[in-house]
């Protein structure tokens, strides 16, 4: 068992089931999360309580950074990470003015089918463990030699279709005696899984929601994000509600601007109508073109005149500075470039 699937207080259960001191276990969750897995560099640990962890199958393991991409226009960093048995995701580190987030992957693959996107393109190939999020998150500290302080998950995968993982993920992030990370510097976004919304709300009222919408008609939303057959725009509307009901917390809508296919001004004009009155931000990303797919980015004069237009409409939006444009930039292209090799 990797202990990085385990909260601190997982880890006291298991230690003191092998017989060993409770405290020890505050201790080796202290230097994990640190990025220390190596017994021999956890200071003030004795050999004997790692030796007794590996002899009884429990050990601490990050994932393995083999591939690292750095933009020489803004220090974003993207790395393709391994897990144990082989799979790869990627992962992303950011600098803003409020300071280092990471953006990580929930699951190899993606099963959503979203048209424009890289990481569905060859299907769910298997969800993550809560430990290999949290390790993404480890390794990518130690590639860089940065903290973070700010997690988004909304790289490949859907996370609430992985959900009990996410749980356990958000509160190792959240556990007082590792990262101890604030519920309110994690943002996971969805593209739409309406009975998942619900219980995120219920469970985790302190961690930001973000929605891709990208669409304004069920019709051109089904064409672009099959979720949308299970879950239309209607419901899904009324679902944010529900949840900013509960939360009173903003929700952000993430709108990528595809040229021809949502940006023109019966697109703006719908999106303004949707969203009034409602507790939410919106994002409108430029969309990073994938080799493969014939979809071109909206003009960035466009995404100007969406985010002012919103904005008369009391509709708070920003339009996403585009980081990383000189390295393989979409998500899920580093992946699958790594796979055509
Ligand atoms: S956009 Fe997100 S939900 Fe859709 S296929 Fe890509 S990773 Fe999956």
């Amino acid at each position: 068992m990797n202990l990085l699937n385990l909260t601190s207080e997982e880890l006291r259960t298991e230690m003191s089931r092998l017989g060993l001191e409770k405290y020890r276990a505050d201790q080796v969750f202290k230097w994990v999360s640190k990025g220390v897995t190596d017994p021999g560099r956890m200071g003030g640990v004795p050999a004997r309580v790692m030796d007794a962890l590996r002899e009884n199958g429990v050990y601490a393991a990050l994932p393995k950074v083999v591939r690292s991409q750095t933009s020489e226009h803004d220090g974003t960093v993207k790395c393709l990470m391994e897990m144990e048995d082989g799979v790869r995701v990627e992962t992303v580190f950011m600098k803003y003015k409020y300071g280092n987030s990471v953006c990580i992957s929930s699951q190899a693959g993606c099963r959503m089918g979203c048209v424009f996107c890289a990481s569905g393109m060859n299907g769910l190939e298997r969800s993550l463990t809560a430990g290999e999020m949290y390790g993404q998150i480890l390794a990518i500290e130690n590639e860089t030699n940065e903290k973070i302080s700010h997690v988004v998950v909304m790289g490949i995968g859907e996370p609430m279709d992985n959900y009990e993982s996410l749980s356990a993920f958000l509160n190792i992030m959240n556990d007082p005696k590792g990262k101890n990370l604030s519920m309110r510097n994690i943002t996971v976004s969805t593209s739409g899984l309406i009975p998942k919304i619900d219980r995120f709300g219920s469970d985790f009222p302190q961690v930001n929601l973000a929605i891709s919408l990208h669409a304004v008609t069920d019709e051109e939303r089904s064409a672009l994000m099959p979720v949308n057959k299970a879950y239309p725009l209607k419901d899904l509307l009324e679902a944010v509600r529900r949840y900013t009901d509960k939360t009173h917390r903003r929700v952000t809508f993430e709108y990528t601007l595809i040229r021809g296919v949502n940006d023109d001004d019966e697109h703006l004009r719908k999106l303004a109508a949707l969203l009034k009155g409602m507790l939410c931000h919106v994002n409108l990303i430029p969309l990073n073109k994938v080799r493969g797919k014939e979809y071109e980015p909206g003009r960035e004069r466009t995404a100007q005149e969406f985010r002012e237009e919103l904005e008369k409409h009391g509709i708070p939006a920003t339009v996403r500075r585009e980081l990383g444009s000189d390295i393989d930039a979409a998500c899920g292209q580093l992946r699958l470039s790594s796979d055509n090799k």
